[in-house]
């Protein structure tokens, strides 16, 4: 286990990397933009990539959006792209439920990129959007809330509207054994502070419904065995030609070392060159698997190594 520093190898080095790779798989918040802006030199460096042949893939845990819509915002922040090279977790939630043959309804504590992701495969799903407290929890309980018999499975995923009344109603469902749990992701939060503000992820609802109802759900996202599996069975990748370049350790490094793909962590991101340090010098092995092979301040500093 040992990490590098991308930008102060020599040029033969570089050369002699990206010449073992074939397959660039990335993460998209935090590695090519952060929110709605291009990280600098980072679409130059996509493109660079696919002109030197490389096959190219977005992986991310992203649920707000279609991959529809990831396509519009790849190309209007300079990122060339095709549907085929995307892989959201709110299109792998409906290839799922889809590919297990789900007939039932779908209850979703999330936002409307997975219920059109469902829809597009035609699976019944409801849930998104606001539902607050009205009045208060006996009236809830006692008048408002009534279970929807079809209801087969509670996706959770990236939802601004989580309340009280979603929890309930999730919990509800999930007390039934036969109801399938499904978390998109357990991103713990945004790749940057806003405004003095933490952005909570995915990971801090799921965790309030997994309280609450004492099960784990099936996880989609990476660094999920399904994920691996769905890389494998879509992109035929060589593990030893693979490259996955990722912000946060817990999802793209872990993935990318899980799956014996060499990993880049760029530092414009969730996690921090201490963070990496700490787990390479930890006792416990299992810190080990978050630590790339290689690191870069921010990946447009890949540029001038490839030209
Ligand atoms: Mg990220």
């Amino acid at each position: 286990m040992s990490i590098k520093n991308l930008s102060r190898l020599s040029r033969d080095e570089v050369e002699a990397l990206f010449s073992s790779i074939d397959t660039v798989l990335t993460d998209c918040d935090g590695v090519l933009w952060l929110h709605t802006k291009a990280l600098p030199g980072a679409p130059e460096v996509l493109n660079k990539f696919r002109e030197m042949g490389k096959r190219v893939f977005y992986i991310t845990n992203n649920n707000i959006i279609t991959r529809e819509e990831f396509l519009v915002k790849c190309d209007k922040l300079g990122y060339r792209s095709m549907k085929d090279d995307v892989l959201t977790t709110s299109y792998l939630t409906a290839c799922y439920l889809h590919d297990i043959g789900f007939k039932k309804k779908a209850y979703i504590v999330g936002t409307s990129g997975i219920s059109r992701e469902l829809n597009l495969l035609g699976i019944k799903n409801f849930g998104v959007g606001p539902d607050p407290l009205v009045g208060d929890v006996a009236k809830l309980v006692m008048k408002d809330f009534k279970q929807d018999p079809d209801v087969g499975a509670v996706i959770v995923g990236f939802d601004e509207y989580f309340s009280y009344p979603k929890i309930l109603k999730a919990a509800s469902y999930l007390n039934n054994p036969d109801c399938l749990f499904i978390a998109t992701n357990m991103d713990e939060r945004g790749p940057c502070v806003i405004n003095d503000c933490v952005i909570p992820g995915t990971g801090s609802m799921v965790a309030a419904i997994e309280t609450c109802v004492g099960r784990k759900p099936f996880l989609i996202g990476k660094p999920s065995a399904y994920i691996i599996n769905a890389i494998r069975k879509r992109y035929n990748v060589d593990p030893k030609r693979t490259l996955m370049i990722g912000d946060r350790c817990n999802t793209d490094i872990l993935l990318g070392t899980r799956c014996g793909f060499k990993t880049l962590l760029v530092l414009t991101g969730v996690n921090t060159l201490e963070d990496v340090m700490n787990w390479k010098e930890s006792d416990n092995k299992e810190d080990h698997d978050l630590v790339p092979d290689y690191y870069i301040d921010k990946l447009g500093d890949l540029l001038p190594l490839l030209t």
